[in-house]
């Protein structure tokens, strides 16, 4: 990536700042149509909001509740697309609405009926009504007393920051240059004020670079106004940050293969309890906070009101001492429209178009990322008068696409990648050595992840090239050292970039545990 970077002496025709999945998504996009593009990334991949989702590609119940029809079958469509293109991370998953009043199960079972048809061609599945015993058959750990029956339907399920990071090797096939670690601290402008560069700043080296480029494109998620406000101070806020928080638990907490869909908790929110990576997650939360953080904090009461509602659905009632890991993420909610400047291309995402020329893209979720991307390319395209190029990603394979990657075992999330991880602790039997007794990751996917995945530290391959960190906080800490280790053996580092390494990972690990009390 460093050699591409340094090889370009041309402007860029677009420099993307943020690397979550509208960034990379954009990224992809633009290099797919011919365009030159940089994406540049404070932290790691997925540092963001895109690590910290509930994992669901999905067209969003709630929307249709709302009556957002057009939104449900744009996220639906991408829900399909999605999993044709990386079909070895994205799964269908049944969701059991479960039903407690006489008239959940013929409002439900309607609902999700049309909540199946609106996805035509990309259907997941049919829902149907389930009696009370085929509902605890699917679901043996939901609170019997009341229970009337429930009503399934399908969805899809993923691997958030494995998938970015797939999208991340898929960018940069297709000829992107994407650099984490480097962050942009400010904007360059043309004598009318237009930006046409980034400064940044080498977080590894402190090395300091001007890069010009013909078009920037702002996919900093809940950061935007941040940049937006290095264009034009006096700019009006478009984010409106908001935290929602998942709790994960031991798999004996959510017995069998499907997830448990809550429509309504008490907050008016959707709640989810789901299987994943043989744990249990669930979620979430809708806090509005004053100012986005890169490692956001659970709120005791965010914590409380998970635990109080999943005890209402589940026979074993979760307690603080249960709780793995617990993890924060940021919503980049966009505010009311304001002004009449912004290119909305959907009530879902936002594109705005600064009068400095920036385009700003946020809002939208993890399942739209493409079509998000396709919008925001097309308009970049426009204003950087670039020759015009149609979106080619509708049906482009995802790095790591595999369609039976099952066979795999517990490397079936890398897909067509696993062999290969395969023939490295084959090399060296010393890697096949699971890191700790409670996980399934391996030393050989740390080296992997050294190599070809761009990881730079211990927290890189503990968070987001495996899911160590949030699956189980106190065994991603155990692993440490042993990360450290083989890290500084890949990257060339001493003893003192281990230490600094292992301490900063201590401190990270304490936001994904729960205190007792
Ligand atoms: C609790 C929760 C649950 C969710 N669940 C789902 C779900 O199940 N399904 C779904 O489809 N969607 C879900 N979403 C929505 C989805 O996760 C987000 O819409 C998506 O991840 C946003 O991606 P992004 O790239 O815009 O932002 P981010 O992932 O936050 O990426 C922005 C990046 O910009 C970087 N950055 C900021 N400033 C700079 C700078 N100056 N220089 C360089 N880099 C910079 C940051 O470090 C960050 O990595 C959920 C969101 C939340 C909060």
């Amino acid at each position: 990536m460093y050699r591409r970077f340094r090889a370009q002496a041309q402007p860029w025709d677009m420099i993307v700042v943020g690397g979550g999945a509208t960034g990379v998504g954009v990224a992809i996009d633009a290099a797919t149509r011919g365009y030159t593009v940089l994406l540049l990334e404070q932290h790691d991949f997925g540092k963001g909001t895109s690590s910290r989702s509930t994992k669901l590609v999905h067209g969003g119940v709630r929307y249709l509740e709302q009556g957002n029809v057009s939104l449900v079958m744009e996220a639906l469509k991408e829900r399909g697309l999605l999993a044709q293109n990386a079909p070895h991370l994205v799964h269908n998953l049944g969701f059991v609405v479960p039903n407690y009043e006489w008239w959940e199960a013929p409002f439900y079972g309607i609902g999700l009926k049309l909540y199946n048809l609106l996805a035509g061609k990309y259907g997941f599945g049919a829902s149907r009504i389930l009696s009370q015993a085929e509902t605890l058959e699917l679901i043996p750990n939901l609170q019997t007393e009341g229970l009337r029956g429930g009503v399934i339907y399908f969805d899809g399920q993923f691997d958030d920051s494995r998938l970015l990071i797939n999208l991340v090797a898929t960018a940069f096939e297709q000829g992107a240059t994407l650099l984490n670690y480097v962050q942009v601290t400010g904007l360059c402008k043309d004598a009318d004020g237009f930006v046409n560069g980034v400064s940044a700043r080498d977080v590894e080296t402190g090395g300091e670079f001007s890069i010009p480029g013909k078009v920037v494109v702002n996919a900093t998620g809940p950061f935007a106004d941040a940049l937006r406000r290095e264009a034009d101070p006096a700019v009006e806020p478009m984010i409106a940050p908001s935290q929602g928080i998942h709790l994960v638990f031991d798999s004996s907490f959510l017995a069998g293969k499907s997830a448990v869909m809550v429509p309504h908790t008490s907050d008016g929110r959707v709640l989810f309890a789901i299987p994943w990576h043989g744990h249990t997650l669930v979620g979430t939360t809708d806090t509005p906070v004053p100012q986005p953080t890169l490692e956001p904090a659970a709120m005791e009461n965010e914590i409380e009101f998970i635990l109080q509602t999943a005890a209402l659905y589940l026979s074993r009632k979760p307690s603080r001492s249960d709780v793995l890991s617990v993890f924060a993420g940021i919503r980049p909610l966009v505010r009311a429209s304001d002004s009449g400047n912004t290119a909305s291309l959907s009530r879902d995402h936002t594109i705005r178009i600064e009068n400095s020329g920036m385009i700003t893209i946020c809002g939208g979720k993890w399942t739209t990322y493409r079509h998000m991307a396709e919008d925001c390319v097309n308009q970049a395209a426009t204003l950087a008068r670039l020759p015009e190029k149609e979106c080619v990603t509708h049906h482009l394979n995802i790095h790591g696409y595999h369609a039976s990657s099952d066979r795999f075992g517990p490397l079936s999330g890398y897909g067509s990648d696993a062999p290969a991880i395969e023939a490295l602790t084959q090399q060296d039997a010393s890697l096949a050595a699971r890191l700790h007794p409670s996980l399934p990751y391996t030393a050989g996917e740390v080296v992997w992840a050294a190599r070809h995945e761009m990881a730079r530290g211990v927290e890189d391959v503990l968070a987001r090239r495996t899911r160590a960190l949030f699956l189980n906080a106190s065994a991603a800490t155990e692993m440490a050292p042993r990360v450290a280790d083989l890290l500084a053996a890949e990257l060339g580092r001493d003893a003192a970039w281990k230490s600094a390494q292992m301490e900063s990972f201590f401190e990270t690990a304490r936001n994904y545990t729960v205190r007792s009390v």
